[in-house]
């Protein structure tokens, strides 16, 4: 899932317009962002849930460090506490929290859809394993993850309309956001 953690940056971006679209939108990927080098060094992985198995939500992960329980309380909590010491002034006094919350989201995000193969401890890789499954109902997936698109969408487009400094750059940061939203979208339907 891509789309779905991007839609939760397009929509905490109306609720804090202060906030750089640029941070949320990496924030809400931040587990992924650790879990690629990772893979790319072989110490995670993913692969299809069952033999034969493909297309959207077919896959597991073995993701002992990037998608642990206490890995994304502890990343959060970093990405949060900086924020919320450097940046505060600039982004707003809640900031941090604020990007804390999002970086955690994507595991919350991640619990509902996965099978259960996140662990509770970093380096574990026995049980328990937590994911509620939503995958195995793609359609149901799909819906949930549809609806997180459009309400960033909509709610970011309403937002950035609404007092536009520059009516055709809020415009082309709508339209932005919306192909990049909407496009990840469609990579996740069709091309995961
Ligand atoms: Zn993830």
């Amino acid at each position: 899932m891509l789309a779905g953690h991007f839609g939760v940056a397009g929509i905490v971006k109306a609720w804090r317009p202060g906030i750089p679209m640029a941070a949320l939108l990496v924030a809400s990927q931040a587990p992924d962002l650790v879990f690629a080098p990772l893979a790319a060094m072989g110490a995670e992985s993913m692969a299809p849930a069952a033999p034969g198995l493909s297309g959207y939500g077919s896959l597991l992960i073995t993701a002992p460090f990037s998608h642990a329980l206490v890995s994304n309380v502890v990343l959060a909590a970093v990405v949060g506490l900086l924020v919320q010491v450097f940046l505060r002034r600039r982004w707003g006094s809640d900031a941090g929290w604020v990007l804390g919350g999002v970086v955690f989201s994507h595991w919350l995000l991640d619990l509902l859809v996965h099978r259960p193969d996140m662990p509770l401890l970093p380096g574990g890789s026995g049980p328990p394993l937590l994911g509620l499954g939503l995958w195995e109902v793609p359609v149901a997936a799909a819906v949930v993850e549809g609806g997180l698109v459009a309400a960033g969408v909509l709610l970011y487009g309403w937002r950035t309309l609404r007092e536009p400094p520059d009516r055709r750059r809020a415009w082309a940061y709508s339209a932005g956001v919306g192909v990049l939203l909407v496009g990840s979208f469609v990579f996740d339907l069709f091309a995961s």
